[in-house]
């Protein structure tokens, strides 16, 4: 018995050694296949294709297994085909989710001109597009950087969040954290009215102490998320969390805990939530007060043996519960991922680096 120790006292297993690794081996297997193909009931999500492949490249990213040299070209020229290329100096950029709309294969011109009033840049796909050409350390000079200015500028509303594309699109602080991580990306903060976003965010905070999507609905953890993530982009996390907000919040937040996490009371235990209530945790520095092992220990419930993670226990993996529930464990201090940067949700430091910011576009 060591000096000091209490008799009978047993040393504690290091923490690390009672998690069980995950088989990420076949999480290779999972993102490399849906690279290929995908189950015929997700036809209708082809609009939204670059968050797809950003599901895949960066989960493939995160546990080490990087595209080989000619797919990760394909993919780098395929993301700038969707580029839009305004049709004057003046108009508004952003990237398409895929070529649905019929525009053409253009990588070179670093994308194409609409091609009829309905073909505009989308916030998210333009999210997931830019973070996706940050994750495989693409040449960024064909971004362009004044035309997705102008995009930030054209998609903030009167409330203070953000509206999906022009002309009709949804507006909520889903938006608002897409616009938040574009402009980060692209070092363009000081285009997003902050102080407006910061009080919608204020005005969505509900009586719980969590957030919602707009104000006067119920508390999301999805919407909390897209809410702290996006105030801390625009550094004005401490002020609007002040007077007891952030510890209503941090509690809530670890309520959603069971075994694994939920994303509002009454409803079910669900694998997404892991990096939704954990990011939300780690920015707001409070992760550690969550129960790592009964998390890690749902999330072994939800992989699959065909790899990739299911929303719930015995299900089938999909890309989105797959890639969240990856998130959700590389959030933790784990040998296993790349450290994940919570607010972008890769393994990006959070923003292109000033010599990147030289080479994009003009
Ligand atoms: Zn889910």
């Amino acid at each position: 018995m060591a000096e000091g120790e209490e008799p009978g006292a047993v040393a504690a297993e290091p923490r690390s050694a009672v998690l069980k690794p995950f088989h990420f081996e076949r999480h290779v297997t999972y993102y490399s296949r849906n690279m290929q193909m995908l189950p015929g009931f997700m036809a209708s999500l082809d609009t939204n294709r670059a968050t797809l492949v950003f599901f895949c490249v960066s989960g493939l990213d995160l546990i080490h297994a990087p595209l080989q040299a000619e797919q990760r070209q394909h993919v780098i020229d395929w993301l700038y085909s969707l580029q839009v290329i305004p049709s004057s100096s003046e108009g508004v950029g952003g990237f398409r989710g895929s070529s649905h709309i019929g525009n053409p294969f253009c990588p070179d011109n670093g994308g194409s001109a609409p091609v009829c009033a309905y073909d505009g840049g989308h916030l998210a796909m333009t999210y997931t597009a830019l973070a996706l050409l940050g994750v495989l350390k693409a040449d960024l000079s064909r971004i362009q950087r004044p035309a997705l200015l102008r995009m930030l500028r054209a998609h903030q509303v009167a409330s203070g969040s953000f509206v999906s594309n022009l002309g009709g699109g949804e507006e909520d602080m889903r938006f608002l954290y897409c616009a938040c991580t574009v402009a980060t990306m692209i070092k363009g903060l000081d285009h997003v009215d902050a102080a407006s976003a910061t009080a919608f965010v204020q005005r969505c905070i509900t009586h719980e102490g969590g957030i919602a999507q707009e104000p006067g609905l119920e508390a999301h953890a999805g919407s909390t998320y897209c809410a702290v993530a996006s105030l801390a982009m625009l550094g004005t996390l401490d002020e609007a969390l002040a007077d007891g907000r952030r510890e209503r919040l941090i509690e809530w937040l670890l309520q959603r805990q069971e075994t694994g996490f939920n994303g509002r009371p009454n409803k079910l235990v669900d694998t997404c939530y892991s990096f939704w209530v954990g990011g939300s945790l780690a920015i707001l520095g409070a992760l550690q007060m969550a129960d790592q092992e009964q998390l890690f220990a749902y999330l072994h419930s939800t992989e699959s043996d065909m790899g990739g993670f299911a929303k719930h226990p015995g299900g089938y993996p999909d890309p989105l519960h797959a890639y969240m529930g990856l998130a959700g464990v590389a959030l933790w201090d784990t040998d296993q991922t790349k450290a994940l940067n919570p607010c972008m949700c890769d393994q990006q430091l959070g923003s292109v680096q000033e010599s990147d910011v030289l080479a994009l576009g003009a």
